[in-house]
């Protein structure tokens, strides 16, 4: 039983969506839980639509990306993507119950509610107003899992689009930028090295392999390389700096004084501006590591040794000289060009598909992930006066 939410400003599509995003607040998907009930309840709706829609199961069986199409079965068309896992409320001060939605002061509380449930009730919503028959390209949607804990999802899904050669020619990816029009973000890349030296007395450092100092050697190789990705960065970059970024966040290793550190670990990231600085730094460390310090630490030791875990790995969103997705989105909301954004999302992975894409969604990055989150009824307005738009375009 819904009870339906009142506000006179409304239309009735937003009332419509408001209704949807009512229920998608009653799953607590949050990323370390099963979304297996709000999956299933989607499919349901898509399918009462006439849509065709097949799920991907992860590993565990517990988690799963929808995908649903509209319209006819041809290349191309369009893609409205999202994700349905949320951050935790645990340690959050929420004035009200975070997975029973509540509005008020034109706003729509709940956790999920502008990151990013709200697009997500939005395409359901207008979904129901689509007449399939009339489509002149097909309308696809994707709702993924596990954004917040690095993008699996959605990393298994464009596999199984690419194997099915579904490739959108634009995808929205609807995280909250209040519809303003983003068409780039810096990828985010965590890794941590693991170097396993021989411990030893420090009074014979070189019976030992000191795996502190191969560490030191392996960060200061990393800040070298910042200087080459200075140079590398595009003439016409528009991030804050231009050129992609490296951080080493943590330093660990050793026991005390006077032994020779057995052991040494480096936590480390870098913000690519472009996926080939990406692959420049690995395969620059990758060498450093096999062909300077790994040679020099097993003369000593055979079992010496250097591992590097990836922590995640997030591609970034390149700006492109000509996005589809760009100029429609622009069309439809009435943006006077295109934004960059700060936070990372699931973009680059649909870019690296071969779809033009851009992030357009309501509500503010500023709500997302906090307490008392929420969504402005407006911003909800917004969104489906631009997905009216979309569906009359391709209609
Ligand atoms: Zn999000």
């Amino acid at each position: 039983m819904v009870v339906p939410l009142s506000s006179p400003r409304v239309t009735d599509i937003t009332q419509r969506a408001q209704n949807i995003l009512q229920h998608l607040i009653g799953f607590p998907t949050i990323s370390a839980d099963s979304n297996l009930a709000m999956i299933s309840w989607m499919a349901e709706h898509m399918e009462r639509q006439g849509a065709r829609v097949f799920l991907d199961h992860d590993d565990t069986g517990s988690k799963a990306n929808l995908f649903a199409t509209l319209g006819p079965d041809a290349r191309g068309g369009i893609l409205l993507s999202g994700h349905t896992d949320v951050v935790p409320v645990a340690d959050q001060d929420w004035a009200t119950d975070p997975f029973v939605l509540h509005e008020g002061d034109g706003r729509l509380y709940g956790r999920g509610t502008c990151d990013m449930k709200g697009f997500i009730a939005a395409t359901l919503a207008i979904a129901e107003t689509v007449d399939s028959d009339k489509l002149t390209r097909p309308l696809h949607f994707a709702f993924t899992y596990d954004e917040e804990t690095g993008c699996l999802g959605a990393q298994s899904l464009v596999g199984v689009m690419r194997d099915l050669g579904l490739v959108p020619d634009i995808t929205i990816i609807g995280e909250p930028t209040e519809m303003r029009v983003i068409e780039g973000h810096k990828g985010c890349c965590e890794y941590t090295a693991h170097f396993t030296g021989l411990e030893g007395h420090g009074s014979a450092p070189d019976l030992g392999v000191n795996a502190a100092e191969y560490a030191v050697r392996y960060v200061t190789r990393l800040m070298e390389l910042r200087e080459d990705l200075i140079a590398r960065a595009p003439a016409d970059s528009k991030f804050e700096p231009p050129w992609t970024t490296i951080n080493v966040g943590r330093i660990s290793g050793g026991v005390a004084h006077n032994v020779i550190a057995g052991k040494a670990e480096v936590e480390w990231e870098m913000r690519p501006v472009q996926n080939s600085d990406a692959d420049f730094v690995k395969s620059s460390m990758a060498r450093y590591c096999a062909d300077t310090l790994l040679p020099a630490m097993q003369a000593v030791s055979p079992d010496a040794s250097i591992t590097l875990t990836t922590v995640g790995e997030i591609a970034g969103l390149e700006p492109m000289a000509v996005n589809a997705a760009r100029e429609l989105v622009a069309e439809l909301t009435g943006a006077n060009g295109a934004d960059l954004v700060a936070f990372g999302t699931e973009a680059g992975l649909f870019q690296a598909l071969g779809s033009h894409v851009v992030v357009c969604g309501p509500g503010s990055i500023q709500q997302a992930h906090k307490p008392d989150e929420y969504l402005e009824i407006d911003q909800l307005d917004a969104c489906m006066s631009m997905l009216s738009r979309l569906v009359r375009y391709i209609s």
